[in-house]
């Protein structure tokens, strides 16, 4: 639907730069601007893939091994489930950013039981679980964590026993 529009929008371009006669000059300052706009719109209308981005960004290589990187979303969607929720204030949040990752914990896992443990304390380990999953940093955590979601056990309580 939106790339449908996107593709409307660039023909009426066209149009326009036809019914200039082609003055590039012209075409450069006023049409060019409002193409590049409309193609990064539609760019953008897939949900999906700037998801796919937003949690592999940093290690999509031209030579990147695809199942590899399956692996790194799926880890990767553990420690930050992905949402879809219009963001704080507004502004969309960024599984990419470590400071967005604790906004998104925080915001799942704030209020939970603490398992006795002191509530900061709580959220400490939840942060440190979610940062050693995002960064495969130590490779156990997700080793630990894939083993208990074969399990089946939700992936929320996946967290909850790795920050114990
Ligand atoms: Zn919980």
């Amino acid at each position: 639907m939106e790339t449908a529009t996107a593709k409307v929008a660039l023909s009426e371009a066209e149009l326009i730069h036809r019914i200039l006669g082609g003055d590039h000059e012209l075409y450069c300052d006023l049409i060019a601007p409002y193409e590049r706009m409309a193609q990064v719109g539609s760019a953008y209308d897939d949900p999906d893939s700037a998801v796919a981005r937003t949690y592999v960004r940093d290690l999509a290589a031209s030579d990147a091994d695809v199942a590899w990187l399956a692996d790194c979303r799926e880890r990767r969607e553990l420690a930050v489930p992905p949402s879809g929720e219009p963001a704080l204030g507004g502004a969309p949040l960024d599984a990419g950013d470590q400071q967005h990752r604790t906004v998104i914990a925080l915001a799942e896992f704030g209020m939970c039981e603490t398992g006795g443990l002191a509530r900061e304390d709580f959220r400490q380990a939840v942060r440190r679980v979610i940062e050693e999953l995002w960064h495969d940093d130590p490779p156990a955590t997700w080793q630990r964590a894939s083993k208990l979601l074969t399990t089946g056990m939700a992936p929320h309580d996946v967290i909850h026993a790795l920050a114990r």
